[in-house]
């Protein structure tokens, strides 16, 4: 006999700790009588205790660096949190100021009019085209310029 179809849980039982008094009473008494499990108990319940027996004991950290450790961490949270609106504040006033820039500039640009009417000419509603293509940018770039600098942290 090689295997035994109990194997498994007898090591499970051992490696969780469980072994033997928190363990089913018939899977203890066929540890007892098999050569395979009892094997098991006393292989893993040796490594078992072994590796928790070496478990570094000294290494919690003292009192004064848990505290300054977490009041750099109160500190860090804090900068982040009073960042977070002006940064989506100075966004929304940029995307404002570009969009109403862009408006003055076709309004008042010869150059820019002169080729509105020229491609007007070409027959194709270019004045159109450019106005949905304008407003069709600016509903696409702000949120996703908010989401990049709300997301940026
Ligand atoms: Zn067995």
């Amino acid at each position: 006999m090689v295997e035994c179809e109990f194997e498994a849980d007898v090591l499970t039982a051992v490696l969780q700790s469980r072994w033997p008094e928190r363990t089913d009473g018939s899977l203890r008494a066929h540890a007892a009588t098999c050569p395979i499990c009892s094997d098991v108990v006393a292989v893993a319940g040796a490594i078992h205790c072994e590796a928790e027996q070496t478990l570094p004991a000294g290494n919690i950290p003292d009192a004064g660096r848990v505290w300054w450790v977490a009041q750099m961490r109160a500190r860090r949270e804090a900068a982040k949190t009073a960042g977070r609106p002006i940064t989506a504040v100075q966004v929304l006033a940029f995307s404002a100021a570009m969009g109403l820039l862009g408006a003055c500039f076709g309004a008042t640009s010869e150059w820019f009019q002169t080729v509105v009417r020229l491609a007007g000419s070409i027959d194709v509603h270019w004045q159109t085209v450019g106005l949905f293509g304008g407003v069709a940018a600016l509903v696409i770039l702000i949120p996703f310029a908010l989401v990049m600098a709300i997301g940026r942290d």
